[in-house]
């Protein structure tokens, strides 16, 4: 009889009598992410697994969150598609399945693979396009006024046949309202964190995402991570020795933030020299204005859609990558978001 186990053999058990447990793909905040086959359409899924608080009614508001969020973000091809949500129980407790479709790769294991494989970054000629489809993906989710707050190599599914990329993980994602709420801190992984985050601001939004594309961006282009620093302060110096320390000047107000302290003075470095010539100076030119310190001089995503850097991007093959309907609306995201 097979036994009812998250760790079950391979094949030894089908959640719901369909899914059939192919290996484990992760582990994280909410619950494991496995590989499976769903029996019913001999399709390869992705099913993340939700523990549920037993007190809760229910199903916990992280989520809830997730899923409605999903159902209307899935529309666009650069955000993974949820195909469905089960609920089960499993060893007498109600556990929440997501079924999601299965991509090869997360971004961080494919550079990773793209390293061993030639020792060296991503080619330029996958860069672009990743990360034009990233922005696309993000400014779909802002025109919906839905931050994700955990943007990082590892949260985006690339299938290599394709060259699609997709956004995942959007447990943290948030609907905001405006005015803003004091968000809680910690949210966005160290190195992909925005200084204003890192400084204790009470009110952050959008453009905490746009930072995070840009450490993703530095980083396809280099082959490691930009600021991969292992303690708060670290990051904040990591960021200041390359982009000079932020002043009242260039962003006012910082010296208010909770976190400001008098810290060493450093001189911006230039990104050209700094990134060893490996990005031409249209992306130079992109990446600094996503790295912008004030957040309100942050380039959104919408525009920077429109940069020149992606001017030699075939926009056909971009196009076709993406869900025609949400193309054909798109005008609206790109110009009053
Ligand atoms: P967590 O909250 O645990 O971070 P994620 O949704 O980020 O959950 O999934 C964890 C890992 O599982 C990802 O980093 C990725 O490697 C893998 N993964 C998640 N969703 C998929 C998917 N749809 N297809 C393939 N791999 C996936
Ligand atoms: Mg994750």
């Amino acid at each position: 009889m097979p036994r009812n186990r998250d760790d079950s053999p391979d094949g030894a058990y089908l959640i719901h009598g369909r899914y059939e447990k192919i290996e484990k793909l992760g582990e994280g905040t909410y619950g494991k992410v496995y590989k499976a086959r769903d029996s019913k359409t001999d399709q390869v899924v992705a099913l993340k697994k939700c523990r549920l608080q037993l007190d809760a009614e229910g199903v916990p508001p992280t989520t809830i969150r997730e899923v409605s969020l999903l159902q209307v973000l899935s529309r666009s091809n650069h955000v993974v598609k949820l195909l469905g949500v089960e609920q089960i129980e499993e060893d007498g407790k109600v556990v929440l399945y997501l079924i999601f479709e299965y991509l090869q790769h997360d971004l961080k294991k494919f550079m990773d693979f793209k390293k061993k494989e030639k020792h060296n970054p991503l080619q330029p000629e996958l860069v672009k396009p990743y990360l034009f489809q990233l922005i696309r993906g993000m400014a779909f989710m802002h025109q919906h006024g839905v931050m994700h707050r955990d943007l990082k190599p590892q949260n985006l599914l690339v299938d290599p046949k394709t060259n699609v990329l997709k956004i995942a993980d959007l447990g943290l994602g948030r609907v905001f309202a405006l005015p803003c709420k004091a968000y809680t801190h910690e949210i966005v992984t160290l190195w992909y964190r925005a200084p204003e985050v890192l400084l204790g601001t009470k009110i952050y939004s959008l453009p905490v995402d746009v930072w995070s594309i840009g450490c993703i961006f530095a980083e396809m282009v280099k082959g490691i991570p930009f600021f991969p620093a292992d303690c708060e302060i670290a990051q904040l110096f990591m960021i200041f020795q390359v982009l000079g320390t932020p002043n009242e000047e260039v962003w006012p107000g910082v010296t208010s933030l909770r976190d400001w302290h008098m810290y060493p003075q450093w001189q911006p470095m230039d990104l050209h020299t700094h990134l060893e010539g490996l990005l031409d100076h249209q992306g130079c030119d992109l990446l600094k204005k996503m790295l912008v310190y004030n957040p309100n001089k942050r380039i959104p995503a919408k525009q920077a859609m429109k940069h020149p850097y992606f001017d030699d991007l075939d926009m056909e093959v971009m196009d076709a990558l993406e869900n025609p309907e949400v193309l054909n609306a798109g005008m609206e995201y790109q110009e009053n978001a």
